[in-house]
């Protein structure tokens, strides 16, 4: 089970083998090596990092 790092969510949605989505706040996660990756989606489509924003132990899994 994810939980959002951002909002805490459980409402994540698989949209590929390691991406997810946060229906709450609508960031994209992905997850590599049991850390997960906050992106946000930009207007054009693009993704940026909002890796800054969080502690590693705070995007770590379980
Ligand atoms: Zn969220």
């Amino acid at each position: 089970m994810i939980t959002c790092p951002n909002c805490q969510s459980k409402e994540i949605g698989k949209i590929g083998t390691t991406q997810f989505y946060c229906w709450n706040c609508f960031i994209e996660l992905s997850i590599d090596k049991n850390i997960i990756s906050v992106h946000q989606v930009e207007e054009d489509g693009s993704l940026s990092s909002l890796n800054d924003l969080f502690e590693e132990e705070k995007r770590r899994m379980g």
